[in-house]
């Protein structure tokens, strides 16, 4: 079969070209000449350079010089390969939502894909004959070498194992590829030989190798290998003869040495010539003659002898031209009043008789009769989630924290009588009742799917730790579950698809179902798949659209999905009778008639709630120190004027000042309500969790990727004093590629849902947007130009060419990245001038989350006292201490500390470089991945440590943050007519950032919360 896909190169700038912005952009013009995570390669003839700069191809003189761009900023290109004429390059490229082959010209003309499909390909070697070239795919279900003929288009499979084999490398002259494998009992690099057509490839083990293999290249007489492994912290270029171990037998498996920088398990005939604390990028390097190698490292492409000895640095420089559009996030209303539309309906479920519906709202649980008023169940500021309905329709099993933590119980409708059904330390979510009402399923924060028996409270295990699935949904008979469950490609990569999991509760083993082949069945949340009570049918959210397909007894699909909605659907449940279905769609509620796909009930639930009114009248906060938000250094003796939500004045104290109300902060420093811009709020925490935020100082909080109903219950709820907690901004479910990993994640590709994700976006009145990780490039720059037009900031986790396109944000220094290693930062976490010079000239905002990228870690290895502190005790799971207590118990060793503080320290740098440059950092976490407030000023701590001011610190987590979500006007700063946050600190962190760990009060529009206030539940 013909494979080969050939796309004219006029056509593809057509396009993809980036269209003129709206009047007012500004122009941004960088010259790089240092790339992060970047790859290169000689042509044979020696006369050119190819690198993938920024996911663009580049030529150069061989001996460097001015780079030219030969592909488009939009192909995410990555990786060359020469064909052995120098007329062509071979690289992968990420056009569309899968990593493919391409060729072109070396002047970029005449681009062609010659594979294609559903699965990767990647890291193209181009074969000595120039017919065929060598690539890893995850085709099979882990990552194996295939090989392409050009001719034809015709793919073969070379390797089965079923480890990852990948970053193949064809030896010059001959019929030999060397790959890595990361097979369990030998990981290392290995060999195939005999890979011509019709013959048999034979397989041998070149060397063995603990850590991170990349990029092995034999020299062409097979004499010596190179290749690059990361472990330790250290990134070390290797070369070796690979004759003198050609089986398992020929190294020391699990051997310590003496130099921590060693590797384990490595043949000891291989050494490494790269300098002690060079920075050797993961890419294949290049034998350039018998004794020369060209390889790239620190940002740089280099040559160095491959016997050792000084390396001699290629320089080039690469012209970077875009326009940044001119935009200005649309203003949040923050003095709302009267009756609002509750927007965070959350998990509607109707009764089998199809005549109520139950769900969550403002922190409430509600039962609605079918065209009726919505009643409020529960009126309380516990957190109540996840309603479902006995199969008789007398009770309601749901998730509460008001014994504590997150616990089911089940509430008898008619009595209104509250039973405890579940009694552990950890949340338990997502209840689904069994067709025979005797058990209840749920889900633990371990991921685990257990089984409560209703009456008797015995608690069993049906599954063990799965990623976020979805809720469960029981069969007919009562013998098996369904989840909607993330199903990977390998173990290589982390994305998959949700796929349908079934759990056996009769010691069966699982079953996946993939009714629609490489689409997300569900969303790992309430979604689906949902089974119809008669065993027929399931039901489930594909591709945002409500879709029903046949199943056996046994729950496999005997059909298609066919889709019984045209408009964007979630929370599906059956009525009894297997007729009907009740689904969410944006404010509104539908009954749809499964068979003939017509909504029979179009349901508005007309459920409001109001806003908390502002504190009467003024008070004034005398502060003995005060920090504006602005300043580079404190004022004394200051008072703020608070007139009911919003700052009237702030002036040197008199005493005429001090009429009303006063809070006297004589003795403490005053600084404006600190901005958490990166987190995500976690249900498990129950009510505690806004109390959490607010004891650290923290009045905002942003989340970037989130359930859209169930971030507008928190909205609701923390504006109408239903629970305490700090001001949000959110955004809903991010847009991804088809393939995602996280539970919501909204899994697009050209099948047209992209509109319908925009309009909800816009119906949600969304605070920004968020992209994530498999988006293609060029339905992120529609996404940008879309969500601009309504008043959005984007962010994402990607640097270019997202910058270029006018993303306003880019989240994390590392974060997860589509191809593996990441272009933001090398592995061992050093970021180059192409990084630093695009942020601080583009004005992009970079939150670096350097906690999570082994910031927290570090800190707490050196001072654990933190575990002690009455908010980490009273306000949070005692999972979250105890987890840090396990890892701290024994002190760890100085040369623990400094293998972390390595990986740390250039990070802090990069802060510092981008601050320094006149960058945006905006400060943020990533919690609860660490705790939460607590990892925010922890986070600060790095930035301080990198030798910022502890003013340019404290504006990451005020004035830029707030600038940078269209707040400016109202948060981030103590100035009159601003809202009156504040947080109040025992010490002045001003000099000592770490005294932010000392909050006494905070206030958030107007209103005073003490320390102790805060912890008492
Ligand atoms: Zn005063
Ligand atoms: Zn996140």
């Amino acid at each position: 079969m013909r494979k080969r896909f050939l796309v004219s190169s006029a056509l593809v700038a057509a396009a993809f070209t980036i269209h003129a912005q709206p009047p007012g952009g500004r122009p941004v013009h960088v010259t790089l000449h240092e790339g992060t995570s970047m790859a290169a390669s000689m042509s044979p003839d020696g006369r050119t350079i190819a690198m993938d700069l920024l996911g663009t191809l580049w030529t150069m003189p061989a001996g460097g010089g001015v780079a030219k761009p030969i592909t488009d900023i939009a192909m995410d290109a990555r990786q060359p390969s020469w064909s052995p004429d120098s007329t062509r390059l071979a690289f992968q490229a990420y056009r569309s939502s899968t990593w493919q082959i391409w060729t072109a010209n070396a002047d970029g003309s005449d681009l062609r894909a010659v594979t294609s499909g559903p699965y990767d390909d990647r890291e193209p070697s181009w074969s000595p004959d120039g017919r065929r070239i060598a690539f890893s795919s995850d085709r099979s279900g882990s990552y194996d070498i295939w090989v392409v003929t050009l001719a034809t288009g015709d793919v073969r499979q070379l390797t089965s194992d079923p480890s990852n084999e990948f970053h193949p490398s064809w030896r010059v002259g001959s019929n030999e590829i060397a790959f890595v494998s990361d097979r369990r009992e030998v990981p290392g690099v290995y060999a195939l030989d005999g890979v011509a057509p019709g013959s048999n490839p034979r397989e041998r083990l070149v060397t063995a190798s603990d850590g991170a293999v990349a990029g092995p290249a034999f020299l062409p007489d097979g004499s010596s290998i190179a290749f690059n492994v990361i472990a330790d912290g250290r990134s070390r270029l290797m070369v070796g003869d690979p004759s003198t171990h050609q089986t398992a037998g020929g190294f020391e498996r699990g051997r310590e040495t003496a130099d921590t920088g060693s590797l384990r398990a490595r043949s000891r005939d291989d050494h490494n010539i790269a300098d002690p604390d060079e920075d050797v990028f993961p890419f294949r390097p290049q034998w350039v003659s018998q004794n020369e190698l060209l390889y790239t490292a620190d940002g740089k492409i280099k040559r160095r002898p491959a016997a050792g000895g000084p390396a001699r640095v290629i320089e080039f420089t690469a012209d970077v031209s875009f326009t940044r559009p001119a935009f200005t996030p649309k203003r949040r209303t923050f003095d709302l009043s009267g009756p609002q539309p509750v927007r965070g309906i959350v998990h509607p479920v109707v009764s089998r008789d199809g005549t109520q519906v139950a769900f969550t709202a403002v922190g409430d649980l509600w039962v609605m009769p079918v065209g009726g008023s919505p009643a409020r169940l529960t009126h309380d500021a516990w957190v109540e989630a996840d309603p479902a309905w006995s199969p008789d329709g007398t009770s309601l099993a749901y998730s509460s924290d008001r014994g504590g933590s997150m616990n089911l119980w089940v509430r008898d409708v008619r009595s209104g009588a509250d039973r405890q059904v579940t009694h552990g330390a950890a949340a338990a979510m997502q209840a689904a009742w069994s067709p025979d009402g005797s058990r209840i399923a749920f889900s633990d924060p371990e991921g685990q799917i257990l089984i409560v028996d209703v009456k008797g409270g015995t608690i069993t295990k049906a599954h063990d730790h799965l990623n976020e699935a979805g809720r469960a949904s029981w069969s007919p008979d009562g013998n098996a579950l369904v989840v909607s469950s993330l199903k990977v490609y390998s173990t290589r990569f982390r994305e998959g698809v949700n796929q349908v999991l079934r759990v056996s509760l009769d010691g069966q083993p699982d079953r996946w179902f993939d009714p629609m082949p490489h689409k997300s069945i569900g969303m790992r949340e309430d979604y689906g798949p949902v089974w119809s009570p008669d065993g027929t049918q399931m039901a489930a959210i594909i591709d945002g659209l409500l879709a029903v397909w046949p199943v056996s007894r046994d729950g496999t699909p005997q059909g298609s999905p066919r889709f019984v909605s045209t408009e964007r659907a979630g929370s599906p449940t059956w009525t009894g009778d297997s007729r009907r279905i009740l689904y969410q769609s944006d404010h509104r509620l539908k009954l749809v008639d499964v068979a003939s796909s017509r909504v029979v009930q179009d349901i508005d639930p007309r459920l409001t709630w109001t806003p908390s009114s502002s504190p009467a009248g003024t008070k004034t906060v005398h502060a003995g120190r005060l920090w504006n938000g602005r300043a580079d250094a404190v004022q004394t003796n200051v008072d703020v004027v608070v007139d009911g939500n919003r700052i009237k004045s702030v002036e040197p104290h008199r005493d005429a000042l001090h009429a009303g109300t006063v809070v006297d902060a004589s003795n403490e420093t005053v600084i404006p309500g600190l901005i958490e811009i990166h987190t995500h709020l976690n249900k498990d925490y129950g009510e505690a969790l806004g109390r959490a935020f607010l004891a650290w100082g923290i009045t905002t909080v942003r989340n970037p990727a989130t359930n859209t109903f169930d971030t507008m219950e928190y909205r609701e709820a923390f504006e109408s004093g239903a629970r305490i907690g700090p001001r949000l901004f959110t955004t809903g479910e991010p847009f991804d590629g088809s393939r995602v990993y996280y539970p919501g994640g909204t899994s697009l590709d050209d099948t047209g849902q992209l509109p319908l994700a925009l309009q909800h976006a816009r119906e949600y009145g969304f605070d920004f947007i968020k992209t994530y990780v498999r988006l293609p490039d060029m339905m992120q720059k529609r996404i940008i130009e879309e969500a601009h037009r309504m008043g959005m900031p984007v962010t994402s986790h990607e640097l270019y060419p997202a910058v270029a396109f006018g993303a306003d944000g880019v989240e994390h220094i590392r974060g997860t990245s589509r191809r593996g290693y990441s272009p933001k930062i090398s592995a061992l976490s050093r970021s180059y001038r192409d990084v630093v010079d695009l942020l601080t000239a583009s004005k992009m905002t970079l939150t670096p989350t350097v906690g999570i990228q082994g910031g927290f870690r570090l800190q707490t290895l050196k001072d654990s006292s933190w575990i002690d502190d009455p908010r980490i005790q009273k306000l949070y799971p005692p999972s979250v201490p105890q987890r840090w207590r396990d890892q701290t118990r024994t002190p760890a060793s100085a040369a623990t500390v400094e293998a972390a503080a390595r990986l740390v320290t250039p990070q802090e740098r990069l802060v510092y470089q981008v601050v320094k440059g006149g960058g945006r950092i905006t400060a943020g976490t990533d919690s609860p991945i660490n705790p939460y407030g607590l990892s925010l000023l922890m986070e600060l701590e790095h930035y301080a440590s990198g030798g910022l001011t502890p003013a340019e610190v404290l504006r990451t987590a005020t004035t830029v943050s707030a600038d940078a979500m269209g707040a400016g006007a109202d948060l981030g700063s103590i100035e009159p007519g601003k809202l009156a946050d504040f947080a109040l600190i025992d010490g002045n962190p001003l000099v000592n950032i770490k005294d932010l760990r000392r909050v006494t009060r905070v206030v958030k529009g107007g209103q005073v919360f003490g320390l102790d206030e805060l912890l008492r539940r």
